[in-house]
């Protein structure tokens, strides 16, 4: 791809990049608006600019760059979507209706470095990292898709980049994608609806800390000692559990008033589910006495991992030993497991083995562009 990817330009990058072209800045606007803001994925659709720049513009840049592959709906209305990308690196994205509110999951990274034994994307490796623009373009098409091409995104609609991949080892991409989503006169969702996922990477989760405009932090943290750890987070041989404790004590001073940061746990049956398991981590919690809540994950089950998900009334007892300890927790229900869109699921796979994608759409028939 030579031509410039408009998308993830920032709005004053898009200013240069027009003046470059000879035209006046109030055209870097009207493109802006017409990407973030009407959420247009081609430039013949933006009838207000002139013809002729339209062509040029054509020639030039893009505003799509992620082919739609296959696009999966989930029985309880999980909608999965796969993508590639021009150099043909797979990219997944889900979006997850709730009644109050609906959320997109985005992907930082093609494939993922890390080797989390439960998770299915450390099996492909990394591919490579994204750019910014393929991460807000995983945004504008996850909105067109669900509410129609340029309908104002719902208020309560946040984003969790817990896809596939490691955001805080693309951390400068994934903080550009933040700064061109918050601009107000594009897509306007603000970091404040942004979680951001960790597997641990201590020294970014203190840099987080020191940006004023910052998304919510989510730790996975899926065991309570280092030895347990180690097994199923091997980051955590780099960053033991001390050294990322000490980092979220610095983050919690950067928390606003009434905010938390989380730690997942993913929930495996008999590997770390027990009520003794749930006392350390209730007393690791207190220890540090982090302004945390804690979220339970019931593991999502993906041949060849070798885990089953914990039964739910030892989700239940897991949580009210944790409760009784004071610790804030909640769990949160699987969704779109049967499309293979769930936390930890993700490795750009056809839904379900063997079972017809029965909503899949070619490529051909849904390409952004
Ligand atoms: S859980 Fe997240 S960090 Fe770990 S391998 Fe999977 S995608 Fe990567």
């Amino acid at each position: 791809m030579k031509s410039t990817h408009i998308t993830g330009l920032s709005a004053e990058e898009l200013s240069q990049f027009v003046t470059e072209m000879g035209e006046p800045d109030y055209r870097a606007r009207q493109i802006f608006s017409g990407v973030h803001a009407r959420r247009l994925t081609a430039f013949d659709a933006m009838t207000d600019l002139p013809k002729e720049l339209r062509a040029r513009l054509q020639e030039q840049a893009s505003i799509s760059t992620l082919r739609l592959e296959s696009r999966y709906l989930s029985s309880d209305g999980t909608r999965r979507y796969l993508f590639k990308t021009h150099d043909d690196y797979p990219v997944e994205t889900v979006f997850i209706p709730e009644e109050r509110r609906d959320t997109i999951c985005f992907s930082s990274q093609s494939g993922c470095p890390l080797q989390c034994t439960f998770c299915l994307t450390a099996q492909l490796g990394l591919l490579r990292n994204l750019t910014a623009g393929e991460i807000v373009e995983q945004i504008i098409y996850a909105l067109n898709d669900s509410y129609g091409v340029g309908v104002p995104t719902p208020k309560g609609t946040n984003l969790v980049g817990m896809g596939a991949g490691e955001p805080f080892l693309n951390f400068a991409e994934l903080m550009k994608a933040i700064r061109i989503m918050n601009e107000p006169s594009g897509l306007y969702i603000v970091p404040n609806r942004i979680t951001v996922s960790t597997a641990g990477i201590v020294p970014r989760i203190r840099e987080l800390a020191t940006i004023s405009n910052r998304p919510r932090l989510a730790i996975s943290l899926a065991a309570p000692t280092d030895e347990l750890r180690d097994e199923l987070m091997p980051i955590n041989k780099k960053w033991s559990i001390r050294e990322l404790m000490a980092a979220c004590k610095e983050f919690e001073k950067s928390l606003k008033p009434n905010e938390r940061f989380t730690f997942e746990y993913v929930m495996l049956r008999d590997v770390n589910d027990s009520d003794e398991q749930a006392a350390q981590l209730a007393k690791l919690i207190n220890r540090y006495d982090v302004r945390a809540k804690v979220n339970l994950i019931p593991h999502n089950p993906a041949e060849p991992l070798p885990y089953q998900p914990s039964s739910m009334p030892r989700v239940e007892a897991f949580r009210k030993i944790l409760e009784a300890k004071g610790v804030a927790v909640f769990v949160r229900r699987p969704r779109g497991r049967d499309i293979l869109a769930a936390c930890g699921q993700l490795a750009a796979r056809s839904a379900g083995g063997d079972m017809p994608a029965a909503s899949a759409t070619r490529s051909d028939e849904r390409r952004i562009a």
